[in-house]
Parts: C-alpha cells; sequence; structure tokens
C-alpha cells in the first residue's frame, strides 16, 4: 500500500498489506500469547503500560511528524494527539490493580465477582484520527490484560506501526499487541469473522459500522461502534456571539473537518443570525490553511483527492455565504466554506461531510432549536451557547447526543466518557469505565456449609 504526504501528494513510503492467510496466523498468536498475558500480575502489567506511555512522550516529536507527513495534520494538532496516546496509556495504567470485582453476601457460601478479560481484541480505527482512536482501543483493552490486533485505515498506517514497536520496546511481550496494515475487506472482515477474536472495537463510518455489527451478532461478538457525526453547534440570541462566532470555526475546521464531532450544523437564533454571520466571517477569512509542518497553521490538506471530490459535491449548487482561503498546486487542499442551508432537508445539511464545509439555519425558540438539532440520525456531540444556565441544563439534556458541551467545543477528554447515540454508535471509550467493555463479569460461589 502506498503511502501518500496528502499537502503535497507525492508518495513518501509503502507498507505491506496483511494477507487472510498472515491474519489468521496473527490471530493465531495472539490468542497464545493471551494465555501468558492475562496472568502477569496487575502491578507489571501498569508497569509496561507506563513504560510505553514514558516512551511515547519521548519520541512525541518523531511521532507527530509521522502524523504531518502521513495525514497532513497540522504540527500542533499532531503534538497534542501523540500527547494523547501517552495519557490514554498512563491513565489505564492506573486499571488493572484497581479492576475489582464484588463480594456479594448470599447465603450458604462466598459470592465474589471477576472482570475477565476476553482473548483477543480487534481494534479497527479509521484515517482521521490514526494515533488517538487506536490508543483509546488498545490502552484499555491491554490494561484490561487482553491481546490485541489493531488495523490502522488503508491511508494511514505509519504512527500505528511505530506505536507497536514502542510498546515491544516498553516490555509488552510478543503477540500482545500487534499492528496489522492492509485492506479493510480482508484484515478488518477477518477481525469479525474469525471466531477467536473476541471483541471487535471499530472506529469509522456509519455504512462499515452496520455491517461489522451485522457480522458480530453471528457470534454474539462484542462489538463497540463510534461511528458518524452532524453535530449541531446551537447558538441562543442572549449568548456571548463574540465567542461563539470566534470559536464556530474551529468547532467544524480542525483536521480540516475530518472529524467525527464536528460542528457541521450551526444553528443561529432568529434575532441574532445576521450578526453572527458577521462576525463569523473574519474568523472564517482569517483561519490559517497552510504547510502543515508550519508551528502556525491552523489546518492542513484533507486525506485524499477522493476526500476532496466528496466533499465539493456537496458545495456544488449550494448557497455559498463566504470562504476562507487555501494553498494552491499540488496536494488535496480545500478552503473552509460556510453554506447557507435553505431547508433542513439540504443534502449539506443532513450528510456528514467530513470536510470544512459548515452549514447554518436560523431557529426561533428553544422548542425549535431542539427539535432541528435532533432532526438527524446521527447523535454524536454538540455544543450550547447561552448565557441562561437553566436553559443550557434543558438544552444539553434534550439533544440527543453522547457529548455536549456549554459555552465551549470540548468533546474528548481522556478521563471522561466518549460516545455516541443513535445512528453514531454505541459503547463508551475514555474515561473509568471504559475499560469493563474489555471484560466479561464472572461470578463465582463459594460454598462454605461443611
Ligand atoms: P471507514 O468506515 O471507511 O473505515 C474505517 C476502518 O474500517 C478502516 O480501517 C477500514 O479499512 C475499515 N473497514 C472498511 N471496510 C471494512 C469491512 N468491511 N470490515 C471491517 N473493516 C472495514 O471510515 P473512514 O472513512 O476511514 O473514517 C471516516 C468515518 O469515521 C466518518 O464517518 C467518521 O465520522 C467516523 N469516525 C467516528 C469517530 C467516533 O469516535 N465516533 C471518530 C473518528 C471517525
Amino acid at each position: 500500500m502506498e503511502v501518500v504526504d496528502p499537502a503535497s501528494g507525492v508518495v513518501v513510503g509503502e507498507v505491506s498489506a496483511f494477507s487472510l492467510v498472515e491474519v489468521d496466523e496473527a490471530v493465531a498468536r495472539a490468542g497464545a500469547a493471551f494465555e501468558s498475558w492475562r496472568k502477569v500480575g496487575p502491578g507489571e502489567r501498569a508497569r509496561v503500560l507506563r513504560r510505553f506511555a514514558g516512551l511515547v512522550d519521548a519520541h512525541l516529536e518523531e511521532l507527530a511528524s509521522l502524523e504531518v507527513r502521513n495525514s497532513g495534520h497540522t504540527i500542533g494538532n499532531a503534538r497534542w494527539e501523540a500527547g494523547n496516546v501517552r495519557d490514554v496509556l498512563d491513565y489505564y495504567a492506573g486499571a488493572p490493580e484497581r479492576l475489582t470485582g464484588r463480594q456479594i453476601p448470599v447465603p450458604g457460601g462466598l459470592d465474589v465477582t471477576f472482570h475477565e478479560p476476553l482473548g483477543v481484541v480487534g481494534v479497527i480505527v479509521p484515517w482521521n484520527f490514526p494515533m488517538p482512536i487506536a490508543a483509546w482501543g488498545f490502552a484499555p483493552a491491554l490494561a484490561a490484560g487482553n491481546t490485541v490486533l489493531l488495523k490502522p485505515a488503508e491511508l494511514t498506517p505509519l504512527t500505528a506501526l511505530r506505536l507497536a514497536e514502542l510498546g515491544r520496546e516498553a516490555g509488552l511481550p510478543e503477540d500482545v499487541f500487534t499492528v496489522l496494515p492492509g485492506e479493510g475487506s480482508v484484515v478488518g472482515e477477518r477481525f469479525v469473522t474469525h471466531p477467536a477474536v473476541r471483541k471487535v472495537c471499530f472506529t469509522g463510518s456509519t455504512e462499515v459500522g452496520t455491517r461489522i455489527m451485522a457480522g458480530c451478532a453471528e457470534q454474539v461478538k462484542r462489538v463497540t461502534l463510534e461511528l458518524g457525526g452532524k453535530s449541531a453547534n446551537l447558538v441562543f440570541a442572549d449568548a456571548d456571539l463574540e465567542r461563539a462566532a470566534a470559536t464556530a470555526p474551529y468547532a467544524v475546521f480542525d483536521n480540516a473537518g475530518q472529524d467525527c464531532c464536528a460542528r457541521s450544523r450551526i444553528l443561529v437564533q432568529r434575532p441574532v443570525y445576521d450578526r453572527f454571520l458577521e462576525l463569523l466571517e473574519p474568523a472564517v477569512r482569517g483561519f490559517r490553511v497552510e504547510d502543515p509542518a508550519l508551528e502556525t497553521a491552523e489546518m492542513g490538506p484533507l486525506i485524499s483527492a477522493g476526500q476532496r471530490d466528496r466533499v465539493a459535491g456537496y458545495v456544488d449548487g449550494a448557497t455559498v455565504a463566504f470562504t476562507g482561503s487555501c494553498p494552491e498546486g499540488p496536494g488535496f487542499w480545500y478552503a473552509p466554506t460556510v453554506l447557507l442551508a435553505d431547508s433542513p432537508a439540504d443534502r449539506h445539511w443532513r450528510e456528514e461531510v467530513f470536510g470544512p464545509v459548515v452549514s447554518v439555519l436560523p431557529f426561533d425558540d428553544e422548542a425549535d432549536a431542539v427539535r432541528l438539532a435532533n432532526d438527524t440520525e446521527y447523535g454524536l456531540s454538540g455544543s450550547v451557547w447561552t448565557r441562561d444556565v437553566g436553559r443550557a441544563i434543558r438544552v444539553a439534556r434534550a439533544v440527543e447526543a453522547g457529548n455536549l458541551s456549554v459555552n465551549s467545543h470540548s468533546s474528548v477528554r481522556y478521563w471522561t466518557p466518549f460516545g455516541g447515540m443513535k445512528r453514531s454508535g454505541f459503547g463508551r471509550e475514555l474515561g473509568p469505565d471504559a475499560l469493563h467493555a474489555f471484560t466479561d463479569v464472572k461470578n463465582v460461589f463459594i460454598a462454605t456449609e461443611e
């Protein structure tokens, strides 16, 4: 598989794809490694993960540069992403000694529960955030005592391969964490069909996720799905309009809009609609789209020519309010674009564009805002801008999405849960409970009567 630098379109390397036979061999090895890894004492498992976190930290600049080259992420974002891997590893390194069960009072004996690891876990990763999304799967899975097979996206395998090397250097035994680059229809699909893979942890499109869930159902295989989004940014008339407008571009154009949490639908209360657009325009025009290796870059290119064509298809024929700028020449560039939705039926309002395109629509009152925000098959994240505390809480509770922020656009902290409602998926990653998704509870009763 060719690895292309999206900022120049130049091929920067090649990675060989795993065949079906090689995947099966890797599953067998990971299955064998599970028998010993699950028996490694909690303190030792924790130490290995902590060392892994330390090595990621020591190689942060190298990993970030690799991501700039392979994914076109800005250097600032790529550093955050590598730092997130370190933090997620550090956080779940605290888990093995704390993965306690319960003692439940019963007559005639002792009843205790155990959180047993599942076995081989298959993690399937998309191309938009290769490092963090990989770590959100592999770190808690390893901490809980599972072995992990990780399939990076075809376009972005480099950082995952490097992370696996660092894991080995940290002391993870052979075959405990293996990266298998390859086709989704070969490697990813085999995770679903191979009976020795006991859980699939999938992040990607709703279309592929739906098929994966159906495939896993055949074996009653555990599955978590983190899928697409079409999140709303609700701006009420009483909000701090200057801040809401200044931050809105970052909430959607970050990572060139290739973000499942992108607030790609802006809903503005009618009395401040015109003023909001006036304030939004300079923020969009000033958004720095440039060589992602530059420290000043706020946005880089899209991942591929195909993705750029797809994004452009949503803008064709739509009402463009204004656009930002982007470099010309080679590379997969697309300028930040603000569209006015003529109605909630517009294709760009309904579908996940996954690019630097945002749609704006006015609303009348709170009920209207909630109705429009929920008029989507997705439910991943969203933002509410208002100075009225009661309204902030009412609306945050009423919007059907897994991650809401008030007067902010933050979605991801490694120690709080993250995941979707509706067709954005199910299961939660990160936070204190994610570990349990990589275990099964076992109840053991020990009779004490003679
Ligand atoms: P995709 O669904 O095309 O691919 C995701 C991964 O699945 C890739 O590794 C791919 O090779 C693999 N795959 C493809 N076909 C497969 C099959 N039949 N069986 C098993 N695996 C298969 O998604 P993408 O285009 O790489 O990523 C973009 C999508 O991911 C967007 O919809 C985005 O919203 C979503 N996403 C969601 C989250 C979240 O946390 N909810 C985070 C990031 C991205």
